[in-house]
């Protein structure tokens, strides 16, 4: 019977990763995938990342929504793999299971002072302002007039920009109702954007830059002696990276056209980049009841090409702000104890999407080569992973016979709530960083909104099929029509799934 010949693979994570691993997978026409995902709603970074004024890399969603549309494919959300149901038990019911669950955790600054309120990672931020649940209470405290952000990449041009956008450009994205009110009546005029090397080692691509320079109601700052000597260095770098110092560099030195200088002139808000700089603590304000800057240690470059690193000059410099944004970069965390992980790199160890040492265990996009690059990168990356995947199904590597796929995992699903039975699941790898809502920051000094996500467990999990979750995008289109916007986003997982009568 074809049920007998249906090759059962599952995808743990709904993000680029999975969905274009499912999509390659699904060229074998035997192929059955689930996508397995914690959130009651799909698409990862592209619905809880991707910055609400940049609505056409969104445009990704179709694809996977025609992918989801397959009747070979389902998505199965509210289902968190390592605390509803472990990997062990996803590979005794699948052929093979893929891992392409991202890199959930920020980097810590790792100084005193990080606790403070008024500091948080750009990734809370960014949760907050799109509507990730356990980022909606974060409500970051924006009466001051200066915020840092510490790092140099998209994510932290992206968070400026939201800071300095004039709300009223906002109003028509999707960003949620309570973050376009906390920014209407923000004060924050000038954000620095502050990095340990210099302006040759941006991480920044140079359409965000041309966006930020030409941001309406804000001007640059940028020191022209950080850009001393850059002009003949510049001939040796590669392409992109020429071209992106050089817009650096032209902001920086040359006198703008009267337009642009009358532009500059009447702008209310600015935005700087401070280059050389290593934190070194966050300072307390004189109560000692939040932050009131950071103090930064200069640095001078050693060494050339990518290996250039920022060593410490002696000198010290204090940046007073009333808001301090880490946005130092993320990492994955361990799923399940059964898994590989390597936790300095912060990804699971693989060679070319095959999890080390366990048959039948993939991995893809940022869990599997660490969380940067696009979403195009993590596009090719997920074929390769699938790629790998079907090759090793062709060399036999895979169990043969039938397996249930999601009829075992149904059944294993309904008979569990999260009650002491999730503890036992998750326990023993990671302790609390392990835990669901382990994310936030203190932004607002009001803690992280922990525990408010737990769904019912009186009938078990209850997973969130895709054509719940095209009932819950049509509900918030709806809502978003009332006012304007693409959607207005539903951010409470309880009030998903009450809607859906679960
Ligand atoms: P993710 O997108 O993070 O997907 C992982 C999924 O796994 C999530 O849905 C998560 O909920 C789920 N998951 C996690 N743990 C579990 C579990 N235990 N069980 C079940 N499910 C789980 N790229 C661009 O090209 N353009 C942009 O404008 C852009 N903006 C970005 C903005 C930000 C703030 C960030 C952080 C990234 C941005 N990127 C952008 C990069 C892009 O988002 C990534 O390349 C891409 O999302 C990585 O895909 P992924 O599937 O590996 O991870």
């Amino acid at each position: 019977s074809t049920q007998e010949k249906t090759l059962q693979i599952c995808v743990v994570g709904s993000g680029p990763a999975g969905f274009y691993t499912a999509q390659h997978l699904l060229k074998h026409p035997q192929a059955h995938v689930d996508i397995y995902e914690k959130q009651p709603v799909p698409f990862g970074l592209v619905r809880f990342g991707v910055a609400p004024d940049h609505p056409e890399v969104k445009n990704v969603i179709n694809t996977f929504t025609q992918t989801a549309h397959s009747g070979r494919c389902a998505f199965w959300g509210n289902v968190e793999v390592g605390r509803d149901v472990t990997v062990p038990e996803l590979r005794e019911a699948y052929h093979a299971v893929v891992l392409s669950y991202g890199a959930e955790d920020h980097r810590a600054l790792e100084v005193p002072g990080e606790e403070l309120p008024g500091v948080c990672s750009a990734r809370a931020f960014v949760g907050w302002y799109n509507g990730l649940p356990e980022n909606r209470e974060l409500e970051p405290d924006l009466s001051c007039d200066t915020a840092v952000i510490l790092g140099q990449g998209n994510v932290a041009l992206d968070v400026a920009r939201i800071l300095l956008t004039p709300p009223e450009h906002l109003e028509r994205t999707d960003i949620t109702k309570a973050a376009l009110g906390v920014l209407r009546q923000s004060r924050v005029k000038t954000v620095w954007l502050v990095g340990r090397r210099g302006p040759l080692q941006v991480a920044f691509t140079i359409k965000e830059l041309r966006e930020m320079i030409q941001l309406p109601g804000a001007r640059p700052i940028l020191d022209p002696a950080d850009f001393l000597g850059l002009q003949d260095k510049i001939k040796e770098v590669p392409r992109p990276r020429k071209r992106l110092t050089e817009l650096l560099l032209r902001t920086a030195t040359e006198k703008p056209g009267p337009e642009e200088a009358a532009r500059r002139a009447s702008a209310s808000r600015a935005w700087g980049l401070r280059f050389f700089r290593s934190p070194q603590q966050v300072l307390p304000s004189p109560d000692g009841r939040r932050a009131a800057g950071v103090r930064l240690a200069v640095t001078r470059l050693e060494g050339v090409g990518e290996a250039t690193r920022a060593v410490p000059t002696g000198d010290m410099e204090d940046l007073p702000c009333g808001l301090v944004l880490s946005s130092v970069g993320y990492k994955s965390r361990p799923v399940d104890p059964s898994v590989p992980f390597d936790s300095k790199l912060g990804v699971i160890p693989n060679v070319e999407g095959r999890v080390m040492d366990v048959p039948g265990l993939y991995c893809s996009g940022w869990v599997k080569r660490g969380p940067t690059g696009v979403i195009a990168t993590t596009m090719t990356d997920s074929f390769l992973t699938g790629q790998m995947l079907l090759q090793d199904l062709k060399a036999g590597l895979l169990p043969s016979g039938p397996r249930p796929g999601y009829a075992a995992i149904q059944a294993l699903l309904s008979s569990r709530g999260l009650g002491p039975d999730a503890e036992v699941l998750g326990g023993g790898v990671g302790g609390p960083s392990l835990g669901p809502h382990s994310l936030g920051g203190g932004c607002s000094g009001r803690g992280e909104g922990g525990g408010v996500d737990s769904l019912p467990s009186a009938s078990g999990v209850r997973p969130v099929s895709f054509s719940d979750w095209e009932k819950l995008d049509a509900e918030e289109v709806a809502r978003g029509q009332r006012t304007g916007k693409p959607r207005e986003k539903l951010v409470d997982p309880q009030e998903m799934l009450r809607l859906l009568g679960h």
